[in-house]
């Protein structure tokens, strides 16, 4: 689902990512762990062609990210494509980044109108069925901003699956959570990783979570992957000694 092939990512002289390969498969769920700028939020920010490679490929679902066909000729990709490839890519960030000006209703059929072309009779019935699986039903006609840290992240985990995507990508959702919420939004996502067949790539600093969601646990340096293995391995066995050295100062 998901092939990064050589990729080299830098800002000015600032080697984020170098030679990065890695694949997904269907399904998996993958955390990226490691310590802060070592390019777990870069690769994410990839993912969604917010950001741009300077070498190297990236294929979601079989499609390149950077170049598209254009009357068999091989070019980089404009606006349009990146627009499409991204719909089957649902993103949700540490800030929830929700429309204040919107509802919830608003926020959660926004997409799916304007850009899956849905009716708003789809895009509503969507809405509260993924409101009733958030357990927010209550909430379709409030501002966001009266809603919790907590509700607000359950809102923004709805909005991303309502436009069905085959990728969910999450950075740090609970990081702006008060610690008492953080558990209900991690309950949610393992609910979500157990009754849906999405394909979700994870960064985040709850190394429980991390151990207990996840397929596969791939733990980054300096934009490279130190180690990449099951988290029953790399939590009780990590083969390398900066992956112990980095479990060791945050568990
Ligand atoms: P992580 O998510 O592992 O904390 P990031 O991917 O956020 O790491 O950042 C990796 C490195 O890339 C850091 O050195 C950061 O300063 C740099 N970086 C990220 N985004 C930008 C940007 N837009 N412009 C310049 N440097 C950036």
């Amino acid at each position: 689902m998901i092939v990064f092939d050589g990729v080299v990512k830098q800002f000015g002289d600032n080697v984020v990512l170098s030679e990065l390969d890695f694949t997904v498969a269907p399904g998996e769920h993958v955390t990226l762990i490691g310590p802060s700028g070592s390019g777990k939020t870069t690769i994410l920010r990839l993912l969604m062609t917010l950001e741009k490679v300077n070498r190297g490929t990236i294929h979601v679902g079989g499609k390149c990210l950077s170049h598209m066909d254009k009357g068999g000729k091989r070019v980089p990709a404009d606006d349009k494509y990146c627009r499409e490839v991204r719909k089957r890519i649902g993103m949700v960030f540490q800030q929830f980044n929700l429309f204040p000006n919107m509802t919830v209703r608003g926020n959660l059929i926004e997409a799916p109108c304007r850009v899956l072309g849905l009716s708003k009779e789809e895009a509503n019935a969507r809405a509260e069925e993924l409101l009733e699986l958030v357990g927010l039903s209550g909430k379709i006609d409030e501002h966001p901003t009266r809603l919790s840290g907590g509700q607000q992240q359950r809102v923004a985990i709805a909005r991303a699956l309502a436009m069905r995507p085959d990728v969910l990508l999450l950075d740090e959702v609970t990081s702006a959570l008060d610690p008492e919420l953080v558990a209900g939004v991690l309950a949610l996502l393992r609910d979500i990783g157990e009754t849906t067949d999405i394909t979700i790539l994870c960064v985040t600093h709850e190394m429980g979570f991390a151990r207990d969601f996840s397929h596969r646990v791939m733990m980054f340096d300096r934009g490279k992957v130190v180690e990449d293995a099951p988290p029953s391995e790399l939590f009780t066995q990590p083969r390398e000694q900066r992956t112990r050295d980095f479990l060791r100062a945050v568990l």
